[in-house]
């Protein structure tokens, strides 16, 4: 762990085993924190906050684009790495760090632009503005899934904005942030960065507690998200949530069929379908319907599942093996309640190790079914026909969450009524999961609360002041007595 610039294993014996999984090797051992790792991390960043958050914000850019320069001098060493933890293929976890290094580099410069606001003044001699501050000690929670990716979109902001920040990396993969915990603290002021690894219950528990952690900046499932609210609510913390998903896409009858099917196998499939917008239900128009179906277990066949340090593989494992056994949960469900398995539905035979899942595509779903109602996080496409566009954006609608969704179309008319219709955070036509530095990126509904990235996801790491100043002094008219 690294608390107060220093390398530690923390105050008890006890460690956890970080495991490959692709051929459940173990890749290395960390400490299990506990809460007194956290109080010392918790006091070191408090600590250099009152440092850190006076310092002229062009050396903190200086600083977050050193943080950057440094990774990205290593970027090869980290893609392995993440491919080791996590199991996704190189080019996946190639794409990751760009995302990662990018972000400093880009949060870095938005840091510098600007403190706050002028407003006009009620009246004349007086001089109003507002100040946008840091909050102190964020505490950064982070998923297995996208450990650096989503690392950076909350600690490049929160150090640019002059918070310091304690993280706790997942339990499954803490390996990549540590060696980016080794550059990151090299290159700022002893204690603006904190790395605490553990247990959720035994050390996120006792950070997003913590009476000196002002903000909460989470990224996980929703029960985890619901766990922290309620954790925070006495002390009406500031809480930044980015929770899960139940992403739709809609296939329009005008699409061209390959350039869909090839959309959609990335959408669902990428990271072995455990991202937080992987497309889990699609609507294809019923024209298409069978056609599309066909095309799209022949192309999802030729997809190569192995090992993600080869370099002839498209899809990893999944990362344990309790994720696994929730997918198939939901397929065995669906099926025993009338979906059709077209492709998949089953362990592969040819490993021994590690835990893969067959991409599986089902039809004859319907929405009382848990694969089209809740998080399955894995390799599987449920296909449903709908009859016209209304009734599709109702059914994308018809869900708890509101994460993202994507439309395949190139009638402007059909566009403009997705986006005015869906309720999702982010909406992609024609090219899903693309995100943008730029661009906000978070969910509606029950995916969340706040923005990542873009002008959004910095202003998430400062709280407004608004200070009113009457510079001519003297009574005014407006006092007592009336
Ligand atoms: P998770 O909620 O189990 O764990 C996330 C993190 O929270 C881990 O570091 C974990 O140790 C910690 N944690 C667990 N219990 C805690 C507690 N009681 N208090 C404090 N911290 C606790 O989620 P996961 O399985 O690691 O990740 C998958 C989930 O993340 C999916 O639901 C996915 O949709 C979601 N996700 C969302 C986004 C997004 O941007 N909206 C991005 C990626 C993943």
């Amino acid at each position: 762990m690294y608390i107060a610039g220093e390398i530690t294993s923390g105050s008890n014996r006890e460690s956890i085993a970080i495991i490959n999984p692709a051929t459940e090797e173990v890749l290395g051992e960390v400490p299990s924190g506990k809460a007194d790792d956290i109080n010392n991390a918790v006091n070191a960043g408090l600590t250099a906050y009152q440092e850190w958050r006076f310092t002229p914000a062009s050396e903190r850019a200086e600083a977050l684009h050193q943080v950057a320069a440094k990774i990205r001098a290593r970027h090869d060493e980290f893609v392995k790495l993440l491919t080791l933890e996590e199991g996704k293929p190189i080019p996946e976890s190639d794409e990751e760090l760009w995302w990662t290094e990018e972000t400093f580099d880009y949060y870095a410069e938005l840091g510098r632009h600007d403190r706050g606001l002028v407003v006009p003044p009620g009246e004349p001699g007086q001089f109003n503005f507002t100040l946008k501050e840091p909050w102190g000690v964020v505490g950064c929670i982070v998923p297995w899934n996208y450990p650096l990716l989503l690392l950076a979109w909350k600690v490049a902001p929160a150090l640019a904005a002059g918070n310091t920040v304690v993280v706790k990396p997942s339990e499954l993969t803490p390996l990549t942030t540590l060696k980016l915990a080794t550059i990151a603290c090299d290159q700022l002021p002893e204690g603006v960065f904190n790395v605490v690894t553990g247990y959720g219950r035994e050390a996120g528990e006792p950070l997003v507690t913590h009476p000196d952690v002002r903000m909460v900046a989470f990224t996980g499932s929703l029960a985890t998200g619901q766990r922290i609210a309620k954790l925070t609510a006495h002390e009406m913390k500031k809480l930044h949530l980015e929770l899960g998903g139940k992403d739709a896409m809609v296939i329009a009858p005008d699409v061209d069929l390959d350039v869909s099917i090839r959309s959609l196998a990335y959408a669902s499939l990428l990271n072995t379908g455990q991202v937080c917008t992987s497309t889990e239900r699609v609507y294809v128009h019923e024209s298409l319907f069978p056609q599309f179906t066909e095309e799209l277990a022949d192309f999802v066949s030729t997809l190569r599942l192995g090992d993600g340090l080869d370099k002839n593989t498209d899809i990893g494992p999944m990362i344990r093996d309790q994720f696994r056994e929730k997918v198939e949960q939901h397929i065995s469900e669906a099926v025993s309640n009338g979906a059709h398995l077209v492709i998949g539905g089953e362990r592969p035979d040819e490993f021994e190790r590690g835990f893969f899942f067959r991409p599986t595509i089902l039809i004859n779903v319907n929405h009382e079914m848990r694969i089209m109602r809740e998080e399955t996080f894995g390799p599987v496409i449920p296909l449903m026909p709908y009859r016209d566009f209304d009734e599709a954006i109702r059914l994308v609608n018809d869900n708890p969450y509101g994460l993202g969704a994507s439309l395949m179309s190139n009638d402007a008319r059909l566009v403009k009524r997705f986006f005015e219709g869906v309720e999702a955070g982010t909406i992609w036509i024609n090219d899903p999961l693309t995100d943008n530095f730029a661009g906000p990126f978070g969910g509606m509904k029950m995916s969340g609360l706040g923005r990542e990235l873009g002008q959004e996801g910095f202003d998430q790491f400062r709280q407004v002041k608004h200070v009113h100043w009457d510079i001519q002094g003297g009574i005014k008219d407006y006092w007592y007595p009336y």
